[in-house]
């Protein structure tokens, strides 16, 4: 081959390169090249407007409730949620992983499908919701891991994933916490979910109008304990996948 081909090929080459990075070209220069999208649940103040459930949909809800708040605490939920949530983010990166954060603040206003649009925007891997539970009675406790529901039809193309990443992710915060547990729930009614692209579980780490899981969710021995079970669940998942 003459020069002149060669310069010309490798032009070519370049050119095709340049064009075809962005993902490709990313995953190649880190050891894991998964984006996690991490959402700590709620907000300062809720906001009652309405906004569809799903793509399409006539059923509405407000765009995002105010949450729960410790019964010992007085925490508010989205207080803790974002704790979590940092500790989380924090662990993942030091696992190799590129965190996405839906907010690192409390006064914003960003509603539920705003935060899968997040997600969706920055092509997660996996998008990870972060909330603590609430009930009527003070004796109700234990974890649970919610995923879209197989028979909804906005979350189809993402269930099996979901499921899939909700259990491992169930089976480690079971095995890291020791806590009770009340199983990986499926829902449909979940705005966070309906608009998800990507697969999306989300993590109730307890029940704050529970005194003795509302006291232990703020500990910081314990919510390291969250953070670890959560983050080898989604070691695995990954590794499974
Ligand atoms: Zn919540």
């Amino acid at each position: 081959m003459n020069k002149g081909l060669i310069s010309m090929l490798m032009l070519l080459v370049s050119i095709f390169t340049v064009g075809s990075s962005g993902s490709a070209t990313a995953q190649a220069n880190t050891s894991h090249p998964y984006v996690i999208c991490i959402d700590p649940g709620h907000q300062l103040k809720g906001n009652n407007q309405l906004e569809p459930i799903g793509p399409g949909s006539s059923v509405k809800k407000p765009k995002v409730s105010s949450g729960t708040r410790g019964v010992v605490t007085k925490k508010p939920e989205y207080v803790l949620n974002l704790e979590i949530s940092l500790k989380l983010k924090k662990e993942l990166e030091k696992r190799g992983y590129k965190v996405v954060m839906t907010r690192e603040k409390h006064d914003i206003n960003l509603s539920n499908k705003q935060r899968s649009d997040i997600a969706n925007k920055a092509k997660a891997d996996l998008f990870i919701r972060i909330h603590a539970d609430g009930s009527n009675s003070p004796k109700t406790e234990g974890f649970s891991v919610l995923y879209p529901a197989q028979n909804n039809k906005y979350t189809k193309p993402i269930y099996a994933k979901s499921k899939s990443a909700s259990e491992f992710i169930y089976n480690e915060m079971k095995h890291t916490t020791k806590a009770k547990s009340k199983g990986v729930v499926p829902r449909s009614d979940l705005t966070g979910f309906n608009w998800s692209k990507v697969p999306v579980t989300l993590v109730e780490a307890g029940f704050m109008t529970s005194p003795r899981e509302d006291k232990r969710l703020s500990e910081s021995s314990y919510q390291n304990l969250i953070v670890k079970g959560i983050s080898n669940g989604v070691d695995q998942f990954f590794s499974k996948k």
